[in-house]
């Protein structure tokens, strides 16, 4: 093969990741003690202006940590989109309460006020928010919603690092907003997580949360059990450098997507991700696709196809209704969400990384012109 293989993702690490690493292992701070875990916590906490973040190892477990300090009780209901990833769920079924799933949007891939109102019960307790492949939920009826029945808001914002809601920063939203550091996301660590509030003892319990329970009186005798979830100092020293470059980050990513859009604009039988509503313009996390009902074939082919021709691509979520383990734990039986059902089955997403060049999307595109019948 003469081309190389274009990959789905690729990090850009060349601000000052390397030198702040640098620093670590020349001074010795490489466990979770170490000043880049602070300068780290107060920076994504700056960004979004929230008072409080509290840096853990991962995307998930800030979501087993954020929806565990709220202390609902068992068997209360936190409705979450059935088009997201596991770790919503798994959160949720963690802390001993029930998933209730809603429906996407067709357009913009994520949940709806109309899906909410119609999934709440008199055990409705929190709606978990989450923004999807770059362009917010609309917040605001659901936000309302939330206000005027004393739910709480979970938000998981971890596609949507750099990204605003009518102005307004992502992880902003919730009583508790999580972050995933992940290699694709728009800021990454390698693997790493974050949480953020505003509330000085919910912060001071997810604190406790992330490191088992100590106590400061008695280390070793506990009255709850914790996570060992603490983020090391050489992690944050990487995040420290990669929030420096967020907003080009940002622009670069909106310049993939733009470009793609251009590639893509008069192409039939596939639909391109939403460019811009009245509350947000697209941050594209991933530069994602879905079939028209005119192809015969779905997204697997599709990928397969693309794979042959040395593009990598990754499928959307699979909907939170259909997960077989979940569906043994007796949640979300005989339910459909058509609109979620039918972009898991045929989409997917095109090389979406930070280091592509212009002429590998334009390879992509080309490649997806020509898998197309
Ligand atoms: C990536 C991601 C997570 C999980 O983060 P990890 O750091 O991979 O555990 C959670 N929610 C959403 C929406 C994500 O995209």
């Amino acid at each position: 093969m003469s081309e190389t293989f274009i990959p789905v993702n690729t990090p850009v690490l060349d601000g000052n990741e390397a030198d702040y690493l640098a620093e670590c292992v020349r001074t010795g701070w490489i466990s979770s003690e170490g000043p880049f875990i602070k300068r780290f916590e107060e920076a994504m906490a700056g960004a979004a202006g929230r008072r409080h973040g509290v840096a853990v190892t991962n995307g998930s477990v800030a979501l087993d940590i954020a929806v565990h300090a709220l202390g609902l009780e068992p068997g209360d209901e936190v409705i979450i989109p059935t088009f997201t990833i596991i770790s919503c769920a798994a959160a949720v079924v963690r802390a001993g309460l029930v998933p209730v799933a809603v429906d996407c949007d067709p357009a913009t891939w994520n949940m709806t006020i109309e899906g909410v109102e119609a999934a709440l019960t008199s055990r409705t307790r929190a709606i978990m928010l989450v923004h999807i492949y770059g362009l917010p939920v609309d917040l605001n009826p659901i936000l309302e919603l939330a206000r005027a029945r004393g739910l709480k808001v979970i938000e998981d914002a971890a596609e949507m690092h750099g990204q605003t809601y009518r102005g307004v920063p992502c992880g902003s939203f919730g009583d508790v907003s999580t972050f995933s550091f992940y290699p694709n996301k728009h800021v990454t660590t390698g693997e790493g997580g974050m949480i953020l509030t505003d509330d000085a003892a919910l912060a001071d319990r997810l604190q406790s949360l992330r490191n088992l329970c100590f106590q400061p009186q008695q280390r070793f005798i506990h009255e709850e059990l914790g996570w060992n979830a603490r983020m090391t100092n050489l992690q944050a020293a990487l995040g420290v450098a990669q929030v420096e470059r967020l907003p080009r980050t940002v622009e670069l990513k909106r310049r993939i997507g733009r470009l793609y859009d251009e590639h893509l604009a008069d192409v039939p039988g596939i639909r391109r991700p939403v460019a811009r509503t009245n509350y947000a313009d697209n941050i594209y996390w991933v530069y994602g696709v879905v079939l028209g009902d005119e192809v015969p074939f779905d997204a697997r082919e599709a990928m397969r196809r693309l794979a042959a021709k040395g593009i990598g691509t990754r499928p959307f979520f699979w909907c939170m209704h259909e997960q077989p383990v979940l569906r043994r734990m007796g949640f979300m039986l005989n339910e459909s969400h058509p609109n979620a059902e039918m972009i898991a089955r045929r989409g997917f997403y095109l090389p979406s990384g930070l280091a592509l060049t212009d002429d590998e999307i334009a390879r992509s595109a080309q490649a997806l012109k020509e898998i197309l019948p």
